[in-house]
């Protein structure tokens, strides 16, 4: 298959393409993974103060190799089915990189959530839910959405409610969504998950003292020059972990213009500041720019957390980052994607950057199919045990621990600790098993690895299966 237009679904296909070269698999095994299995086009329609309004809205299931299929839903009003189709392949790939076993999905309804207000975006999600309900497109061993741009813990509750109610009994419906609030059976960590990945990811990166030398600069996240556009979930958190472990924050962006300060912004103030004027611009001891001016500023890591399409043919040459952590999906188009390559800048691919989500959504649904919050049933076994064990090692050799020691070697693991840490280890696996590929393949770019990685392991599940000799 050659692919001619240019759309976020074909650049996926053409990444797809480059990794498929790389693999000898049987005959139409490659189509059946780059294929999508299932597109749920429908419409709605939604009263609003003006009437009554038509929503288009969609889920694609790209591959079905594992079930359920899992994907965040989308609310924008640019959403179109290429995006979703595009979004939903990454997915499959994403899941097979972090050993989530999940296939791809995703959803999209084409509104821009901003002119609503909370009451027509219940009416809008409800009717969303029931929708996929009605076509069997949603459920705890189908098909389990989550958030994405524009969506939040709020509409994943609408979610969950619906379906219970189509569903009354079912006694693993909260499992049919994750990324829920706490009360409604979400897990702690998910919040931040993605963005705390995209931390993982870009320290693994930083880690690598031959593959920073190569780019001209020193071993580790400490002192390195950040830029972050988009400050919603993924990019608010992706900042925050960067900097916390001692990135300076010298650009950020957000719809409405972007700031700058070689000396570092403090995002918790640069948060509050837009909250209390509805902007970024004006924060004190920052320049004023224009939103895509950011992409361009002096940095050594450009973090796009926004949306896809951000970084293309037009300005790819004035990119000065040396390395580009996709936090969003698809943030650079694939002849971007060239240029950049070409000028030896480092892109950690977004279908393994963003994948701290999805990871934790994964540990979200198991603990809605067990019905027991992770931790609850050895932290205080451990803790005690923990602490016999102290006792002993005390009385044996006459030293004695001070409290806050103790209480350190003691604390036995609550859920927030299991998620974060499940979360820690599966992205710097999955970063080395990517790298592993990345170096033996001279040549190949990492976004190339992990699709190799990625295609290997859907392929295998299908060979597994009989589906494929
Ligand atoms: P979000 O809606 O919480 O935040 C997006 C932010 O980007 C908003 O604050 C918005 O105002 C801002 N924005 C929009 N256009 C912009 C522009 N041109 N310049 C600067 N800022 C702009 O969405 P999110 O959940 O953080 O998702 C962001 C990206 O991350 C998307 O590509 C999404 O697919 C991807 N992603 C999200 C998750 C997740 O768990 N939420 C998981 C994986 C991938």
């Amino acid at each position: 298959m050659t692919v001619k237009s240019d759309t976020f679904f074909t650049d996926v296909t053409r990444n797809f393409e480059n990794a498929g070269k790389y693999l000898k698999l049987p005959d139409g095994l490659l189509e059946q993974i780059r294929v999508c299995n299932s597109v749920y086009r429908f419409k709605f329609p939604v009263k609003t103060e003006n009437g009554y309004e038509v929503v288009s809205a969609w889920r694609v299931e790209h591959s079905q190799h594992k079930l359920p299929t899992k994907g965040g839903i989308r609310f924008s009003e640019h959403v179109d089915e290429d995006e979703v189709m595009a979004l939903a392949a990454l997915m499959t790939y994403k899941c097979a990189l972090v050993d989530v076993p999940f296939g791809g999905a995703k959803g999209g309804v084409k509104i821009d959530p901003r002119k609503y207000d909370e009451e027509q975006l219940q009416r809008i999600t409800r009717r969303y839910a029931a929708e996929l309900i009605k076509k069997g497109f949603i459920g705890p061993g189908i098909d389990v959405p989550a958030p994405d741009y524009g969506t939040g813990e709020r509409e994943m509750a609408w979610i969950a409610d619906t379906y219970s109610a189509f569903n009354p009994g079912q006694i693993d419906a909260s499992g049919c969504v994750t990324g829920k609030p706490l009360s409604q059976g979400g897990i702690r960590g998910r919040r931040e998950a993605t963005g705390r990945g995209v931390f993982f990811g870009l320290r693994e990166a930083c880690d690598q003292a031959e593959d920073m030398k190569a780019l001209g600069l020193s071993k580790g996240l400490a002192g390195k020059r950040v830029v972050v556009q988009g400050l919603g979930n993924v990019g608010y958190h992706a900042a925050k972990f960067l900097r916390e472990a001692g990135a300076v924050l010298v650009g950020l962006a957000e719809y409405e213009g972007a700031i700058a300060d070689p000396r570092g912004l403090d995002l918790e103030k640069v948060m509050t500041h837009r909250r209390d004027t509805k902007s970024i611009l004006k924060f004190p001891g920052a320049t004023d720019l224009k939103t895509a001016e950011a992409l361009t500023l002096d940095c050594d890591i450009l973090v796009p957390a926004a949306l896809e399409n951000q970084i293309t043919i037009e300005n790819a040459a004035d990119v000065k980052a040396k390395i580009i952590g996709e936090a969003a999906n698809g943030p650079v188009r694939s002849d971007a994607d060239q240029v950049l390559r070409g000028r030896g800048v480092l892109i950690v691919p977004d279908v393994y950057l963003n994948a701290g989500g999805v990871t934790v959504s994964y540990f979200e649904w198991l603990k809605n199919l067990q019905h027991v919050r992770m931790g609850r049933l050895g932290k205080r076994f451990t803790e005690t045990a923990t602490n016999q064990l102290i006792l002993t090692i005390e009385k044996s050799t006459g030293k004695t621990l001070s409290e806050s020691e103790k209480l350190k070697l003691m604390a036995g693991p609550d859920e927030e600790a299991l998620v974060n840490s499940g979360l820690e280890d599966t992205m710097i696996e999955a970063y080395h098993e990517i790298r592993e590929v990345w170096k033996r393949h001279k040549g190949v770019d990492m976004r190339t690895a992990a699709f190799i990685t990625a295609i290997d392991k859907v392929a295998q599940s299908y060979i597994e299966l009989g589906v494929f000799p």
